[in-house]
């Protein structure tokens, strides 16, 4: 497969494809009060043209930026609460997130290319065989 799976139209790149590591509970073992995991791991490579890439960078700066701004609203408005702003800052970030997801949709609509998130990550058919197969895309 020759074409980036996220626009499904442009070469890949090498130096932009994402290696996803998955993950596979190989033993288990149970030592008195010693609980002892050990995992197989394999890096599945997801081929991602340059501009694909630069769009799910800046898609995850701006995430950042919508953190940062939402916890800065929420430390302003915290002032007001006293002894509150801790927990007005933390709300303010996690605003941030749903926010920057919407903007980074309606980028990847208009560009009609797919994110980066692990959902569309399974959709993957390697990575979707695999998970089918018991395999992980975080540890488990
Ligand atoms: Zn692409």
């Amino acid at each position: 497969m020759n074409t980036c799976f996220f626009c499904g139209h442009k070469p890949l790149d090498d130096i932009c494809t994402i290696e996803q590591p998955i993950y596979r509970l190989k033993h288990y073992a149970h030592l008195g009060v010693v609980r002892k995991f050990e995992y197989e791991k394999q890096l599945i490579p997801i081929p991602r043209c340059r501009d694909c890439a630069a769009v799910h960078l800046k898609a995850k700066k701006s995430r950042r930026y919508c953190i940062i701004i939402g916890a800065s609203v929420g430390f302003v408005f915290g002032l007001a609460v006293p002894g509150g702003f801790i927990f007005t800052v933390i709300i303010g970030g996690f605003v941030g997130i749903p926010v920057a997801t919407v903007q980074a949709k309606k980028r990847y609509n208009k560009l009609q290319i797919k994110g980066s998130n692990s959902a569309t990550i399974a959709e993957y058919p390697l990575i979707n065989d695999k998970l089918k197969e018991g395999w992980k895309t975080k540890k488990p």
